[in-house]
Order: structure tokens, then C-alpha cells, then sequence
């Protein structure tokens, strides 16, 4: 193939500009942004003639560069962050966002990020406010708390706490409860930054009421339990729990806190899932301060709630570093939504999307997938689709031992590899994250809520996702 011919063939990019085609994309987008693709696709094409050995290929390529150029634009303007439909059957997934929030809190949230509010404004009084008071009340009410506050993650909440109450002296911990939080974020670290040092107690598998009490000096400021929310040590252990450390903290007048990480604050074993620690409890059994997340098992924003007694939070509203690490308006404001809903344990089971999907009974869950292997059946692809038992899971380093029975719709294709699907499945418009298995890919139908479930029959089909030439763009497909 005579490679000069070819790369003579190759439009400039002033000729390209006077184009209708190309005018149109300049009124539509910015030149700037035109301009750019062109010059980005001229170079692939010349990149490509140089290795190109068909004449047919470097045809197509060339008859293709305006819907190349239009394609390119559109995806410098198209946001990147956007919906995906989990079929992976985690609930808390931490890279896809952790906990979702309901229709029906969106629209309230709308209406509150989309103007003014009385955010840090009181209305009665008709002067300043606090961003917190939104929401405290019903923290203290729901979890028997005097005082509550919130920032912006519970490992701020962490820093902050320990910052405040203990910065300069000693914090007493177990050393089986040393916990990473995933992202390589460890509680030691975290504890280090708050210029508070770490007392380290007993062994990894026991530590015992006396090695706090040993571990008490002049120095200490605190006692820390924390709830290793992501791992179980079983078999020869021993902890010492709340109750019991108050006792000692008493003695000594220090506090006890605890990070609790998930922050549930129902029952979970009334719905068949193992017991886990609720705020109430730790409240309840005299932990004076006590910190948990907002995106985990309560199924709200991302958030560090804070509670405890109220001297403590007074001490941590004051605080400078607070001021960093405050929440904004659309956390406060979903806070309170999703606070609200734990006034009545019914509403809050049926209302919040997390426990939603973790409540769900395997029955429900299998009409569900019935309606969605329906729907992928009716467009006759290239597939087969069945149901098939699975197992959920918690996910976002809660319950790490819980596994839900659920029920999967399988895709077994026909014409491409189970990898290829996977691959595909992830880039469509609105991505499809599954699960592999046993060869087979599986969408675990409690995390996919059913207004989803035509987008999945309609896209599979529309873009030829089953076949050999698929029409979508396949970015990391080979
Ligand atoms: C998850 C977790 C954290 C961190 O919470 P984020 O809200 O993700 O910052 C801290 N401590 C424990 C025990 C956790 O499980």
C-alpha cells in the first residue's frame, strides 16, 4: 500500500473546519474543544496509516473521522462520574459510591441544593444557626445521646475526637482492634495525626480488663474501643466490652470512646442477619463518646456522626479542625431525611436503600429476578438467561462474615466469552458491574432496583452487546 498516497489523503485540519459537519459541532460545543478532537484524531489516523497494510482499513478509517471528531467531543462534555447498575449483590460497594439514596430523598435534596436554605441561618430567631442542628435532635433522640455533631467521615470523626480529647496524651487500645479501613487507612495512622499516642494493650487474639488497667498513667486521656467492623478474630479470644471499660474509666475519671464504624442503628438480628453492636447500645452502656459512619449500614451520606455527652462534642464543635472537616449542606440535609426515617424502624427498613436490599426475603428477591429474566429473555439475544442461586454480601467493610441468600440472573453468551460480556457490560452508557462465577456472569438481583431493568434489556440488545461486532466502543477490550 503506497503509505504517501494515504497520508496525503488525510484532511487539514483548516480544511476540516470549513466543513458543515464540523461547523455544526463548533456551534453546538466550542471551537476549542473541536479543535482539539480533530487534531487528537488526525494523529491516530496517521499513527495508524503508518502500520496499516489494507487499503479497505485506511478507507474506513477515513470515512469514518467526522463521526470519530463528533464522538470525541461529545465525550469531553459528557460528565465521567455517572449512574452504574450494581449486579455484583455487595450493598455497601466502597468504589461504587457505598450507600444509595432513595428517589424520594433526592427530590428534597433537589430542592435544597438547587437554592438558598437556612443551612446555618435560625428562623425563629432570625440570626446565625448551626449547620448541626438539623439533625442533632434526632440523633439524640434515636441513639439516647445528650449531643451530637457530624463532619466529614467517621476517620475525621476519629481525628477530630481524638484531637480534642486527647491531643499531646496517651490513648489507650487493644491490639486486636489495630483496624486498616481499607485504602491502606489505618486507625494507629489516623490516631497519629491527631497528636494523640497510642497506647497499645494486650495481644492480638485477648486482651484483658487488667491490661487497661495496667496501661494507666499520668498521661492517659482516654480509652478507645474500636469495633472491628471489618474482620472477626474467633476462637481463643477475649475483649473487654464497653460496659465493663466504663467501669475502669470511672475509676480513673477518664472517657471511653468508641468508633463503631458501621453505626447501625437497628436490630439486625430481628431480620435474620448476624447481631451487630447499634449506637444505642454503646450509649447505653456508658461509652462517653461514640462515632460511626454515614454511608455505611445507615444508609445515608457520606459523614462522621458523632455523639456523646455534651461537654465532649461542645469541646469538638470548638474545635478549628472541625471547620475543615465540616459537612456540607447536601450531607446535612440527608441526614436529617434519613434520620427521620428511623423514628419508625418500619419506615426506615422499607424507605432507606440499604436496608432495604439487606431485609429483602431470597422469595422477593427471586420474583424480582423472574421480572428481569423475563424482560432479557424478550429480546431473543444471543444468551442463554436462567436464575441461579447466590449469596450476597454486606460489603464496605460491614458484617464481613454475613451472607445473604439471593438470587442471580445468569448470562451465559453465546457468541463471546464470558469476559468479553464483563468487559462490554462495563462500558456501556450506563455501565452493568456483574459478577463472575463458575464461568458464568451473574446480576444479583438485590442490588439492581427494578427501574433498572429495562435500561439492561434495552441496552444488551440495542448496542449488540451479545454479538461478535458489537456497536459500542470497546476501551479496554482487545
Ligand atoms: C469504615 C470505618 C471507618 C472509616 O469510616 P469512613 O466513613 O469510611 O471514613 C473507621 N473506623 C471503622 C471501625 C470503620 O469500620
Amino acid at each position: 500500500m503506497d503509505k504517501r498516497k494515504w497520508f496525503r489523503r488525510i484532511p487539514k485540519v483548516d480544511v476540516l473546519l470549513e466543513t458543515a459537519e464540523i461547523q455544526g459541532m463548533i456551534r453546538h460545543y466550542s471551537r476549542d474543544t473541536v479543535v482539539c478532537a480533530i487534531q487528537k484524531k488526525l494523529d491516530e489516523i496517521r499513527e495508524f496509516i503508518k502500520t496499516c497494510e489494507e487499503e479497505s482499513q485506511a478507507e474506513r478509517k477515513l470515512d469514518r473521522l467526522p463521526a470519530e471528531i463528533e464522538r470525541e467531543v461529545a465525550k469531553v462534555h459528557q460528565p465521567n462520574l455517572k449512574p452504574v447498575i450494581n449486579g455484583t449483590g455487595t450493598i455497601l460497594h466502597t468504589n461504587l459510591g457505598r450507600a444509595p439514596i432513595s428517589d424520594r430523598h433526592m427530590e428534597r435534596l433537589s430542592a435544597i441544593a438547587t437554592g438558598y436554605s437556612n443551612l446555618e441561618y435560625n428562623l425563629e430567631e432570625g440570626k446565625r444557626g448551626e449547620r448541626y442542628s438539623h439533625f442533632e435532635k434526632l440523633l439524640c433522640k434515636i441513639t439516647g445521646a445528650e449531643s451530637a455533631m457530624a463532619v466529614n467521615n467517621n476517620a475525621a470523626a476519629v481525628m477530630l475526637i481524638l484531637s480534642s480529647m486527647a491531643k499531646g496524651g496517651e490513648v489507650v487500645v487493644s491490639r486486636g482492634e489495630l483496624v486498616e479501613i481499607g485504602g491502606k487507612f489505618r486507625i494507629p495512622d489516623v490516631m497519629e495525626q491527631s497528636g494523640a499516642r497510642l497506647v497499645e494493650v494486650g495481644t492480638t487474639n485477648k486482651t484483658h480488663y487488667q491490661d487497661y488497667a495496667d496501661a494507666v498513667t499520668e498521661e492517659t486521656k482516654a480509652f478507645l474501643k474500636v469495633h472491628t467492623s471489618n474482620y472477626r478474630i474467633v476462637g481463643f479470644t477475649e475483649t473487654v466490652e464497653v460496659g465493663e471499660l466504663t467501669r475502669l474509666a470511672k475509676e480513673y475519671q477518664l472517657p471511653v470512646i468508641e468508633d463503631l464504624g458501621s453505626g447501625v442503628l437497628i436490630d439486625l438480628s430481628k431480620y435474620g442477619l448476624e447481631y451487630e453492636p447499634t449506637v444505642q447500645d454503646s450509649v447505653r452502656q456508658g461509652a462517653d463518646v461514640v462515632c460511626f459512619s454515614g454511608d455505611k449500614l445507615l444508609g445515608g451520606a457520606q459523614a462522621g456522626i458523632i455523639v456523646g455527652k455534651k461537654a465532649y462534642i461542645d469541646q469538638m464543635k470548638k474545635n478549628p479542625l472541625t471547620r475543615a472537616l465540616r459537612i456540607d449542606k447536601f450531607t446535612a440535609a440527608t441526614l436529617e431525611l434519613v434520620l427521620q426515617e428511623y423514628l419508625s424502624e418500619e419506615k426506615a427498613v422499607q424507605r432507606i436503600p440499604v436496608l432495604r436490599m439487606m431485609t429483602a426475603r431470597k422469595e422477593e428477591i427471586e420474583k424480582e429476578a423472574k421480572a428481569l429474566r423475563r424482560m432479557l429473555r424478550a429480546k431473543k439475544l444471543p444468551a442463554e438467561i436462567f436464575l441461579v442461586d447466590c449469596e450476597s454480601q454486606i460489603g464496605g467493610g460491614s458484617l464481613p462474615l454475613e451472607r445473604i441468600p439471593s438470587v442471580a440472573v445468569a448470562v451465559r453468551p453465546e457468541k463471546i466469552t464470558v469476559a468479553q460480556l464483563e468487559a462490554r457490560m462495563r462500558h456501556l452508557p450506563i455501565p452493568v458491574i456483574p459478577r463472575i462465577a463458575n464461568n458464568l456472569l451473574l446480576l444479583d438481583v438485590r442490588t439492581i432496583e427494578r427501574k433498572w431493568f429495562a435500561e439492561i434489556a434495552d441496552q444488551l440488545a440495542q448496542l449488540k452487546v451479545l454479538e461478535e461486532e458489537p456497536e459500542i466502543e470497546l476501551g479496554e477490550e482487545r
